[in-house]
């Protein structure tokens, strides 16, 4: 019998880094593929559509989503995000294990559809140094910054709910935890065959 892949569903809120730690894991680890979303946000310099996300128009969104091809999906900052469900059991039957880079709302979701999942939360080291990052992300001025500093800070407390947390103060010591989590939780599932 061939065993399932394991999903991972991390989320981390703006600022984390979290899609630094993502690539580069992916890089270190074999058997894991990211599964990449569709947005209906434009992509931001250097992105490309098909590897970063596919770039799609709300309207093909909304027909999408009332077929119902999304795992999960949610709103971030005004426009949508969702994780196509297809390619996400293409892998995971053949045994290939699948990470999805997703907000709380999207993860919260996967928990609510009872799938066997792990959750990991990528944590800022401290709020001062969240407020520095998302100060160069936030183009609109101050009431930008102060409105995804508020849903950061809803986001955080959303992190107990999550498997596990890490803490990304240094950068390769995240990477490490990361990359442990993701083989122990491997060696659990073989033992269970
Ligand atoms: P960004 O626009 O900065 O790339 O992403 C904004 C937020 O949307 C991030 O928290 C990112 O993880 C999340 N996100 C990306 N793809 C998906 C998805 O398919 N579903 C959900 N729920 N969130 C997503």
């Amino acid at each position: 019998m061939k065993k399932q892949g394991i999903l991972f569903i991390i989320s981390a809120p703006s600022g984390s880094g979290k899609t630094t730690l993502c690539n580069k894991l992916l890089q270190k680890i074999d058997g894991i593929a990211r599964s990449v979303s569709m947005t209906t946000r434009s992509p931001r310099p250097g992105e490309k559509d098909g590897r970063d996300y596919i770039f799609i128009t709300k309207e093909e969104f909304l027909k999408r989503r009332s077929r119902k091809e999304f795992l999960e999906w949610a709103e971030v900052f005004g426009e949508y995000y969702g994780t196509p469900e297809k390619k996400v059991w293409g892998y995971l039957n053949k045994g290939r294990d699948v990470l999805l880079s997703i907000d709380v709302q999207g993860a919260m979701k996967i928990k609510k559809l009872n799938l066997k999942a792990v959750f990991i939360f990528i944590l800022p080291p401290n709020f001062e140094e969240l407020k520095n990052r998302l100060k160069s992300r936030s183009t609109e001025g101050i009431e930008d910054l102060n409105l995804r500093l508020s849903v950061a800070r809803r986001e955080i407390e959303m992190a107990k709910k999550y498997d596990y947390t890490i803490i990304n103060d240094r950068f390769n010591e995240a990477l490490s935890k990361l990359r442990a989590i993701i083989l122990s939780e491997r060696r659990k599932a073989l033992s269970k065959i």
